[in-house]
């Protein structure tokens, strides 16, 4: 065989390299299209499953709930309809140790006070330290809790025992089967549960703001908690 020359050499050897470099892009390039494409499909997949669930096969306990409506007042309880119900919102009270009572009598306070914006505050529930589910406001009316979502929402204040915001065991667990609750009354999917935060920016409710997984978390269980109703046939 003829004996290459330096320069044949080299014309080879930048040949093997371009070849190469070629393949490597072109196998990038594939597998992010095939991860692209798997993401894609997953996500597909997760919306089928939820706009394909039946929630007439979905049957959530009703929570046990004291209602203790606010007197009808310009504040606190305008006793405005709500046209549609798009949502439940979730918020933290922002005051430390106190009981779902005492914030139901805060917002019951506020039917004195001048009509103005800082006066108008209030929620459809207050969930205690010790789980109690307070009803301030019937379903069927808007409470002023959640910015430019008070007239499409639900609205669930959440006691703390710090200043962390983190709910504790008992107020968690009503939490969860209040948002299952409404999931199955409205024929919600976990989407449809949001944070104070994720319609205004406010750090509310504080602790589930710093703590993206949490939140996560939050919702999957919440979600779970519907899915566990399903009917046995
Ligand atoms: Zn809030």
């Amino acid at each position: 065989m003829k004996k290459l020359t330096k320069t044949q050499k080299n014309k080879i050897r930048r040949v093997i390299v371009l070849v190469s470099a070629a393949l490597i892009v072109a196998l990038t390039v594939f597998f992010i299209i095939i991860k692209l494409f798997s993401v894609y499909y997953k996500q597909g997949t997760a919306m089928n499953e939820i706009s394909k669930t039946d929630y007439s096969e979905y049957d959530v306990d009703k929570p046990e709930i004291t209602e203790m409506f606010l007197t009808e007042n310009i504040n606190s309880r305008p006793g405005k309809k709500l046209s549609k119900v798009n949502g439940v919102v979730v918020h933290y009270t922002a005051n430390p140790g106190t009981d779902a009572e005492a914030n139901r009598n805060y917002f019951e306070s506020r039917k004195d006070m001048p009509d103005n914006n800082k006066n108008k505050v209030s929620s459809h529930f207050v969930i205690g330290l010790d789980g109690t589910i307070i009803q301030c406001i019937p379903l069927d009316e808007i409470a002023y809790a959640s910015n430019d979502r008070n007239a499409d929402t639900i609205s669930i204040e959440c006691c703390h025992p710090d200043k962390s915001g983190k709910f504790n065991e008992a107020t968690y667990d009503s939490l969860i089967h209040l948002i299952a609750w409404l999931c199955k009354k409205y024929e919600f999917n976990r989407d449809r549960i949001i944070r104070h935060y994720d319609v205004s920016g406010k750090l509310c409710p504080l602790y589930y703001v710093e703590h993206e997984d949490k939140w996560e978390k939050l919702k999957r269980d919440a979600w779970k908690c519907f899915l566990n109703s399903k009917k046995t046939v």
